[in-house]
């Protein structure tokens, strides 16, 4: 099988930025969890039907998107009265990195390149995918955008991170699923944004619109 590649210019990279949850790992896990198994647990807390609950919380979690809310356990904790850092213990094991990633990272690590994670992921989240995964490994520093109290969608954090961990623009490569992310980021000025358009089996690939996109992280890789 012929393995197509994006033909990065890395000699003029020294820093890449990695999204995690649909970029790296898969999913399934978080759409599952806040699409299936938290609505039925609050319809059992609750005593409402499947439906009642699944229409409640879907359109309280729609209400929130884009924002630090929309992924910030203990604001759930405290909104649904429910402990969601301990429910997501319950699926962990449906956590994985796709095919491709602990290679792509490897690399990563071969050639030194400053690796940084910069994800809008609570860091309760975070660290049950870095409990159930190598991935963390592989990074020089691990971002959550809660520490910044913006999420990426905002372009201010692009700035923020570069106070405390400098970087060039210029020389920065930023792999994202989330479109306004890679949006902000090219709006600060960071030259080469990628999407990453497959983020689960079981889901609908990304659309990148304008951005160049992967598949697979081998595809970053240079052509052999
Ligand atoms: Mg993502």
């Amino acid at each position: 099988m012929e393995i197509k590649s994006l033909n990065l210019p890395w000699h003029e990279i020294d820093t890449v930025l990695l999204d995690m949850d649909g970029t790296l790992l898969d999913l399934h896990f978080d759409w599952h969890f806040w699409m299936t198994y938290l609505p039925g647990i609050y319809a059992k807390e609750n005593n409402l039907t499947l439906a009642e609950a699944n229409e409640f919380l879907h359109t309280k979690i729609h209400s929130q998107t884009g924002t630090l809310n929309w992924y910030c356990l203990d604001y759930w904790t405290e909104q649904l009265a429910l402990p969601v850092a301990a429910l997501k213990q319950d699926l962990k094991h449906l956590i994985k990195p796709h095919p491709g990633v602990m290679e792509f990272l490897q690399w990563l690590k071969a050639e030194k390149k400053h690796v940084i994670m910069v994800t809008n992921a609570h860091r309760d989240s975070l660290s049950i995918k870095l409990e159930m995964t190598e991935i963390g490994d592989y990074f020089d520093e691990i971002i959550s955008a809660h520490d910044y109290q913006k999420p990426k969608e905002n372009i201010q954090i692009w700035k923020d991170i570069q106070t405390d961990i400098p970087y060039n623009p210029a020389k920065t490569l930023l792999l994202d699923d989330n479109l306004t992310a890679l949006t902000t980021a090219q709006e600060f000025g960071i030259k080469h944004c990628i999407a990453a358009t497959f983020v689960s089996d079981k889901m609908d690939k990304i659309d990148p619109k304008q951005f160049p996109y992967i598949e697979n992280l081998t595809e970053l890789l240079p052509a052999k």
